[in-house]
């Protein structure tokens, strides 16, 4: 067999580190390696496959939109995209309109280039964005800046957009902040994911909420890892009583395919004319038609509240352990699938944790140096919970 530890290193660029294990394929929610190993995967793709993986359903779905057609371009309609905007804006906002991309940063510039096109409807009197300390919106860089057709770029800045960071739950930061500069846009996740599961209180994005009101400012969200049933709604803001302008979505949508985009309501909606934003490849009718498959199954099927129900009995398992083990687990966060445990171990201990677990056959990630983050399938089972409640009782019994 190739070895492809060594030629991953020779050919791929070093971005990312990895796990020592080669996958062979994937199944329900189980990845399996080359030597035939079973992994319960308990972070999914991070936050991508939300119903496991090659779900029949979805690989239904797929087939079936394969034999129509892979990719058409932008000149001509695209019906499972219209279908999917249709069904997004519905279970959302009521009124707006989507822009569709691939990626989750691609949603960000999105983002950005329409919150750009309100300022400059509204004669430049609001700029900039207010952003959370520890925020990931992802990580692109001005490709718009190189591309010198003054019919792309003459109407978004040439200089960086001013950015205004605050701390996380800190209404008051927040009030003088958009107080003194008058920004156009707030922009959050709603619970902080790579930052290391850090939710908003409900008390601060009422703040958000208010304060855009008063103030005229957009409230953007950015749902891209707390979306698509991942918290137990559809997005995470509709626990809540919050109306955003701007949604931001990704990772899950596509059903394991690359896609995202904005939702965007009635301020703005209508920013973009022809020619102000685009991508070659999206939407890939491909990927909507699997983002239809996914909402299928999450709203008419009911996995969204068959996979609450087990989010839930995760949630008092986990209470538990910490019960057992407050001198390691000091304190559970996030809501649903999307759970941050944060420990007092060090980033050495932490690794041989995870190694240790890889080594029981159970896949979980590390975020923000010393949080175990799980973002298992809405698809997993109550049994699969409790073994790996009780695989994680004998290692944190062997830490003690
Ligand atoms: C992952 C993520 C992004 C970036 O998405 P990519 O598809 O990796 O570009 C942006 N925002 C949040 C909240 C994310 O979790």
């Amino acid at each position: 067999m190739a070895d492809w530890v060594s030629l991953d290193r020779e050919y791929i660029m070093s971005t990312y580190s990895r796990l020592p294990i080669i996958i062979d394929q994937a199944k329900g929610n189980y990845l399996i390696d080359t030597n035939q190993k079973r992994y319960l995967d308990l972070f999914t793709g991070l936050a991508v496959n939300i119903l496991g993986h090659s779900h029949p359903y979805l690989m239904n779905a797929l087939r079936a939109q394969a034999e129509r057609f892979l990719h058409i371009s932008n000149f001509f309609y695209n019906t499972p995209a219209i279908t999917l905007a249709q069904r997004l804006i519905k279970e959302t906002l009521g009124e707006g309109k989507v822009y569709f991309c691939s990626t989750g940063a691609e949603a960000t510039e999105a983002a950005i280039k329409s919150i750009h096109k309100w300022t400059v409807k509204h004669q430049n009197e609001k700029q900039g964005v207010v952003v959370l300390k520890n925020s990931f919106h992802g990580r692109t860089h001005g490709a718009l800046r190189l591309t010198r057709q003054p019919g792309i770029y003459q109407d978004f800045p040439t200089l960086p957009i001013k950015i205004y960071e605050v701390e996380i739950n800190d209404s008051e930061s927040l009030q003088k902040v958009c107080e003194e500069n008058n920004p156009a846009a707030i922009l959050v996740e709603p619970i902080l994911g790579a930052g290391g599961i850090l939710p908003l209180t409900p008390d601060f994005l009422q703040t958000v909420q208010s304060i855009c009101e008063a103030k005229d400012i957009l409230f953007c969200l950015d749902e891209i890892q707390t979306g698509v049933g991942r918290t137990g709604t559809l997005f995470a803001y509709q626990a809540y009583d919050l109306r955003p302008d701007l949604i931001l979505f990704a990772k899950g949508i596509g059903g394991g395919l690359p896609l995202g985009g904005i939702i965007a309501g009635k301020k703005l909606m209508d920013t973009f004319a022809p020619g102000d934003h685009g991508t070659t490849f999206s939407p890939s009718p491909l990927s909507a038609a699997l983002g239809n498959a996914v909402l299928d199954v999450l709203l008419d099927q009911n996995q969204m509240e068959i996979g609450k129900e087990v989010a839930d009995f995760l949630w008092s398992e986990l209470q538990k352990l910490q019960r057992e083990f407050g001198n390691i687990v000091e304190q559970i966060n996030g809501r649903g699938m999307m759970i941050g445990i944060v420990t007092n171990l060090d980033k050495s201990s932490i690794q041989t944790l995870q190694q240790s677990f890889l080594q029981e056959g159970i896949l979980i990630n590390v975020t923000a140096g010393t949080v175990i983050r799980l973002l298992p399938p809405l698809t997993l089972t109550k049994q699969e919970v409790s073994h790996f409640i009780t695989i994680f009782h004998q290692l944190l019994s062997k830490m003690e």
